[in-house]
């Protein structure tokens, strides 16, 4: 079980970002793998920092975290590790120029992912989306239409028009950022030419001006897996933005939000419902046809059954996420007493009445015991 990352941070739950940024980097600084090498533990520290100062970083990740815990991040039905950046290229975006390649220098450090591969990956994007519980009940494909960023298909998403059009910056020699002395540190700013980038494109493609991906609307089919609820997320792997220029893409995570029903109360994977049950049926017993999510179900219903009374009927709940089970519907009658009766009908329950007396009445007999003091008053 990961740690909770406020207590990594060393922050409380009501931290503000600026907080959470300058706990962040006293404590990376102080865990830095090159300025502890050989120490696994600050290494696992390091990482765990990077992953926690993710995660509260981000208005939406925090929302999640402090909801659903841990489990925000676990990948939901996709698997993996939840979607985490590489720890170093977390530092690296938090010191930005004003200690990065000074900083890399100092320690001898070997740079981030993104300045080894030169290819910037895309974002992940959120995607919400209601289903009903007939859906969550069977399991459901789904055709998102989302607004993303998709490779360009004019320029192959090299950016470039021509061929070989992309060339290292030779201003930052591709470090995307410019340094000058300052005391023992260097002191870093983005680099004017490229803005970052690391690459020029001296010949940009006029579809996607040099990047490599043009915004698209996209259809993308996912399926959801029978059993999930409110709150589960699932992942699609390479289906968020498109990286720059090539680059890996993010992923898109569906949250997913079951809708109320109906007929049916849910709590896991056990149902609830309310059916009215005739005063004649309830007292003779019988037959009570009672709905269910896949059609109608009989159920029994013994002679003499009062109100409130809840029957199980097994194995019609909701299926369970993880394969196997199936739960209970739980079915509680409501016992309905006639409102409109003709002369003929009334006269015989009164004559039912009359025989039946006080005797035979449970309820009546056991309330009568309890509340005897009040009527004796
Ligand atoms: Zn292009
Ligand atoms: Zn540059």
């Amino acid at each position: 079980m990961p740690r909770d990352y406020y207590e990594i941070l060393g922050v409380s739950k009501s931290a503000d970002a600026a907080e959470i940024k300058k706990a962040y980097r006293k404590l990376a600084v102080k865990y830095h793998p090159d300025k502890n090498p050989g120490d696994p533990t600050a290494e696992d520290k390091f990482k765990e920092l990077g992953q926690a100062y993710e995660a509260l970083s981000d208005p939406d990740k925090r929302a999640a975290y402090d909801r659903y815990g841990h489990d925000a991040f676990s990948g939901g039905m996709g698997g993996g590790r939840g979607g985490f950046h590489d720890p170093a290229d977390i530092f690296s975006q938090v010191f930005g120029g004003a200690f990065g390649g000074g900083f890399e220098e100092f320690f001898g450090g070997g740079g981030s992912s993104r300045k080894r591969s030169g290819k910037q990956r895309g974002s992940d994007l959120r995607y919400d989306m209601e289903i009903t519980l007939e859906e969550a009940a069977t399991g459901v494909e789904k055709e998102l239409e989302i607004e993303r960023n998709v490779p360009c298909g004019k320029c192959n998403a090299t950016g470039s028009k021509g061929s070989g059009g992309v060339k290292t910056c030779s201003t930052c020699g591709g470090r995307g950022v410019v340094g000058r002395q300052a005391g023992i540190f260097i002191q870093q700013s983005t680099c004017p030419e490229c803005r970052g980038n690391g690459e020029i494109v001296s010949d940009p493609c006029n579809e996607c001006h040099g990047e490599g991906r043009v915004e698209r609307s996209t259809r993308i089919k996912l399926r959801i897996p029978a059993g999930v609820d409110t709150g589960v997320r699932l992942r699609s792997t390479g289906n968020g933005d498109a990286g720059v220029r090539g680059g890996p893409a993010g992923d898109l995570y569906a949250f997913l939000h079951v809708e109320d029903h109906d007929v049916f109360e849910r709590e896991g994977t056990t149902l609830f419902c309310d059916v009215p049950l005739p005063f004649s049926t309830a007292a003779l017993g019988g037959e009570l046809k009672v709905p269910t999510l896949d059609g109608k179900a009989s159920i029994k219903i013994p002679t003499g059954t009062q109100g409130g009374t809840t029957f199980r009927v097994r194995d019609k709940g909701m299926p369970s996420l993880s394969g196997g089970h199936r739960g209970d519907l739980n079915v509680t009658v409501q016992v309905e007493v006639p409102t409109k009766l003709n002369k003929e009908q009334q006269q015989k329950l009164r004559a039912f009445s009359e025989s039946i007396g006080d005797h035979n009445s449970p309820i009546h007999e056991g309330f009568l015991e309890k509340a005897k003091r009040f009527f004796e008053l």
